[in-house]
């Protein structure tokens, strides 16, 4: 790729350029400008919503049967599966994460669209149910042009997350990817458009949060609003939403706890836990960043977990040997260093990491140490805020009703998880978690066709299974008379 030519974006048939405006994007393991995509404006949104109403309404996308659509979702699944290693290396490269997991997050990204076209072939739209003089259906109907705006983290996959399930459901779309990672959005509209999708009905607009991102959200012309990112941007997106009334689905941040009962599985648990903090190098709105340990054990957990997180190994993104990789930004590791440098003046103990890898090699990218602090209370700010980075801090806990109490005080609620022998205890501590996602004796595992989403504020709504088919439907009842005399009073 070369990394002087302008990526441009398209609205309709017409390709923009940004008017030069331009957003770089960087490779995170060695800091090198890898490509620079056309920045989109205000204005454009505003001729965006244009033609994606324009296309809702003459296009017969929506007017399609659920099954017809499939075909389209189908083509669009088969296509980034024959570009998976090269989509898989712009992603890698704009995203700093390990091929590996951007191998995965492609597969999943084709995979959204060939679960929804599935689902496609099977929901009818309708419910029928017969009252004798009548009968009733309900139908679910496309809202028309919704907005999605997605974080960094997990590019082509939670863009594919929002995409596939808005169009199955016979919108028209208009995705803001974060600035951060930009370009696997518009490769992804490319596809869209080779698969057939007609045009207008996917417009990327690769721009900032501040401009961009909010005038989607205020734009009259929106009918509702998808969500991924920062529970504090979720907020402010809410309320606009709520000014508005219009529905809006919020996936946010999370601390989540993860807990080691004195039963569990030693060697499976310490594996857990550090693949809970490690993958992703913490920038997982998932991870299991706050770790309690149940008294008896404590010592004798800790011990291995710092020797297994002080031989992860942390490498660049393209080498298959690399366990972790390097943050999203500079700025962003800054804000993890800072957590850490915060956690130490508050009493926190750092029992390995907090701070940069020697490895000369790395010296040019954002990488940053696997990190273990203790001593902190589960009031700390480091216990209590999203660092989203590779660092855990630990606590000591007595019993179930301890740890649930300290697992759930925090505002977040997004997933949890628990290693124990016990499966009666895990169901019920499982039950007392406030968390949208609860693993027992695994982490991180998900599933396109089980719901995910966020308690308290970590988030509204439910995406994945017909979950997403139902966050971008409104529902319409019909009734239809068949009387033999006219309605009385
Ligand atoms: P962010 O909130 O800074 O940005 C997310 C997106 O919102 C970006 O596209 C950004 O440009 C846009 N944005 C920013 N301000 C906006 C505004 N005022 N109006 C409209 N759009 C705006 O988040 P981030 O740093 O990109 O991502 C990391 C966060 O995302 C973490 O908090 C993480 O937990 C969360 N996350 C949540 C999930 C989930 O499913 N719950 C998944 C991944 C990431």
């Amino acid at each position: 790729m070369n990394a002087e030519t302008v990526k441009p974006f398209r609205i309709g048939a017409e390709w923009r350029d940004g008017r030069g405006q331009t957003i770089s994007s960087i490779y995170a393991g060695d800091g090198s400008v890898i490509g620079t995509v056309a920045r989109a404006t205000p204005r454009d949104v505003d001729d965006a919503v244009v033609v994606a109403e324009k296309a809702f309404r003459s296009s017969p996308w929506r007017k399609l049967r659920p099954d017809q659509r499939a075909t389209t979702l189908y083509e669009i699944g088969r296509r980034i599966t024959a570009e998976r290693e090269a989509l898989a290396q712009l992603q890698m490269l704009d995203s700093g994460k390990p091929l590996k997991e951007c191998q995965n997050m492609v597969d999943n990204a084709a995979y959204f669209f060939r679960y929804y076209a599935a689902l496609c072939e099977t929901w009818q739209n309708e419910v029928t149910s017969p009252r004798g003089e009548y009968f009733s259906m309900s139908l679910a109907e496309p809202y028309g042009v919704i907005a999605a705006i997605t974080p960094w983290n997990s590019p082509i996959m939670a863009e594919a997350q929002k995409v596939a399930p808005a169009l199955a459901a016979g919108n028209a779309v208009l995705l803001k990817p974060s600035e951060e990672t930009p370009q696997l959005a518009l490769e992804l509209a490319r596809i869209c458009t080779e698969a057939g999708l007609p045009d207008g009905l996917l417009t990327v607009l690769p721009g900032y949060g501040e401009d961009v991102g909010a005038a989607l959200v205020k734009h009259p012309g929106v009918r509702m609003v998808s969500f991924t990112g920062g529970t504090e941007t979720g907020r402010a997106i809410g309320a606009i939403a709520g000014q508005r009334l219009i529905p809006v689905g919020l996936e946010l941040g999370g601390k989540s706890p993860h807990i080691v009962f004195d039963d569990a599985d030693f060697d499976k648990a310490v594996a857990g836990v550090a693949s809970g903090i490690y993958g992703s190098a913490g920038q997982s709105c998932v991870a299991g960043t706050r770790l309690f340990v149940q008294k008896s054990l404590y010592g004798r957990f800790m011990d291995a977990l710092v020797e297994r997180s002080r031989n992860v190994r942390v490498g660049m993104p393209h080498d298959p040997k690399t366990q972790m990789g390097p943050l999203v930004s500079r700025a962003h590791r800054d804000k993890v260093a800072g957590y850490v440098d915060l956690a130490r003046s508050e009493g926190g103990r750092v029992l390995v990491g907090g701070g940069l890898p020697d490895d000369p090699a790395l010296a040019n990218g954002w990488f940053y140490q696997p990190t273990v602090i203790e001593g902190l209370p589960n009031t700390a700010r480091a216990c209590q805020e999203e660092i989203f980075g590779p660092v855990l801090v630990c606590l000591p806990f007595e019993d179930e009703a301890d740890v649930i109490a300290q697992g759930n005080g925090t505002v977040y609620g997004l997933a949890a998880g628990m290693w124990t022998g016990d499966y009666a205890r895990a169901w019920r501590v499982a039950r007392e978690l406030q968390a949208g996602s609860v693993w027992i004796n695994t982490y991180k595992q998900s599933h396109i066709a089980t719901a995910f989403g966020g308690f308290k504020a970590s988030g509204i709504g439910r995406e994945k299974g017909f979950h997403g088919l139902r966050l971008y439907s409104q529902v319409k009842s019909v009734f239809f008379g068949m009387h033999e005399k006219p309605l009385g009073l």
